[in-house]
C-alpha cells in the first residue's frame, strides 16, 4: 500500500522526566532486551500509544526479575511511582472506595517501567466517564494449537456482525496468541447494559456456530473452538492496550491493525520492542488512518 503520499511527520519522542536505574538488566533474557531498551520503546510510542492508555484506570504486569519470573499484576498503590503516576478513587462494590491508577503522560510510562511494569492494561472507560464505557472489547482466546487462520476469520465475521447492526470495529494483534475486536463507543451506556450487551452479542455467535466459538469460560469447551472473552466488558475488568510489550518470550507487542492486514498477518505476535520506529511509522499511516475512532452508540440487540 502508498503510505508515502498522506503520511505526517512523525512525532518526536517527548523528553523524559523520569531516571531509570539498571538500564543494563535484561527485561528479556531470551531477546537481549534490558530495562533501559523498555523503558527507550515506550518513551518513543508514547505519542501514538498515550491516546489509548492515557486517563484510564490501568492494570500492571510487574515482573522486577525480568520476564518469566515473578510476576504480578497491580490495580492500587500507596504512592511508591511517584507523582507523574496519578491516582483516581473508584467507588467498589461494597459501597466503599479504592484509589485506582492511571498516567497521562509519557513520564507516567517510563515511571512504571522504572518499578519493572512490562505490560499496562486499561479499564474500558476514562477518568472522565468511568461509569460509561468509551470502548468495548472482544478477546478472541483460540483453544491451544488452533490455527491462527481461523482467528483471523472469527475478528473478521465477528466485525461484519457487529456491522450488521451499525457498530464500526477495529482489530488489534494482542501480542500473544489472538486478536481484540475494539469497538469505540461515545461514553452514554452504562457498565451493565455494555456488559450485557457483550454477552448476549457472543452467545449469539456460539449459539449460532458452536463448532466454531464458545462464550463460556471453561477451558473444556474451548477444545478446537475460540473463545469470545466478552467479559472485558465488565466494570473493574481490563485488556491489554494498543502497543503494549509483552511480559513473553520474543518481547512481543500488541498492535492495531486494519482489516486488510490482519488478512496478511501470520500470528499475533509479529512486532516486538525492537519495531519501536516500524510502529511509529505504521501508526501514521494512511492504512491506520482513523483506528479506533467511530463515533457510536449501542443499538439495542
Ligand atoms: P492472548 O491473545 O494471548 O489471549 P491477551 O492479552 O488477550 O493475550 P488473556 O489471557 O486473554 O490475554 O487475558 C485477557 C485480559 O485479562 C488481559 O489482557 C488482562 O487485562 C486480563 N488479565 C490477565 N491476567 C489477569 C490477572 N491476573 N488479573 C486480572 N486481570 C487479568
Ligand atoms: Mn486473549
Ligand atoms: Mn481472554
Amino acid at each position: 500500500a502508498d503510505v508515502t503520499a498522506e503520511t505526517p511527520a512523525p512525532v518526536a519522542a517527548p523528553e523524559i522526566h523520569v531516571k531509570v536505574s539498571s538500564r543494563d538488566r535484561l527485561v528479556f533474557p531470551e531477546s537481549d532486551v534490558t530495562k533501559g531498551d523498555l523503558a527507550d520503546y515506550y518513551a518513543k510510542v508514547a505519542p501514538v500509544m498515550l491516546p489509548w492508555a492515557a486517563n484510564r484506570p490501568i492494570s500492571l504486569v510487574r515482573c522486577p526479575q525480568g520476564r518469566g519470573k515473578a510476576c504480578f499484576f497491580q490495580k492500587h498503590d500507596a504512592g511508591s511511582f511517584g507523582d507523574h503516576v496519578k491516582q483516581v478513587p473508584i467507588r467498589e462494590k461494597d459501597g466503599g472506595s479504592e484509589d485506582y491508577l492511571y498516567l497521562d503522560d509519557a513520564d507516567g510510562l517510563v515511571a512504571c517501567v522504572q518499578m519493572g511494569t512490562i505490560e499496562f492494561h486499561g479499564w474500558g472507560s476514562s477518568v472522565a466517564t468511568l461509569e460509561q464505557p468509551d470502548r468495548m472489547v472482544f478477546d478472541l482466546d483460540p483453544d491451544e494449537g488452533l490455527d491462527f487462520g481461523h482467528v483471523k476469520k472469527a475478528a473478521a465475521d465477528l466485525k461484519e456482525h457487529l456491522a450488521e447492526i451499525g457498530l464500526t470495529s477495529f482489530a488489534m494483534l494482542s501480542g500473544g496468541k489472538g486478536v481484540h475486536v475494539v469497538v469505540p463507543l461515545k461514553p452514554q451506556a452504562e457498565w451493565p447494559a455494555v456488559k450485557d450487551f457483550a454477552d448476549r452479542f457472543s452467545r449469539a455467535l456460539a449459539g449460532a456456530e458452536p463448532e466454531r466459538f464458545t462464550a463460556t469460560m471453561s477451558k473444556a469447551k474451548r477444545k478446537g473452538r475460540i473463545f469470545i472473552d466478552w467479559l472485558r466488558n465488565q466494570r473493574g475488568s481490563t485488556a491489554v492496550l494498543p502497543y503494549v510489550a509483552r511480559a513473553r518470550a520474543g518481547a512481543p507487542v500488541a498492535v492495531p491493525v486494519s482489516w486488510a492486514e490482519l488478512r496478511d498477518v501470520e500470528n499475533a505476535h509479529i512486532w516486538s520492542v525492537r519495531d519501536g520506529d516500524a510502529l511509529i511509522e505504521r501508526a501514521n499511516s494512511r492504512a491506520l488512518a482513523g483506528w479506533g475512532f467511530a463515533d457510536q452508540v449501542l443499538p439495542d440487540l
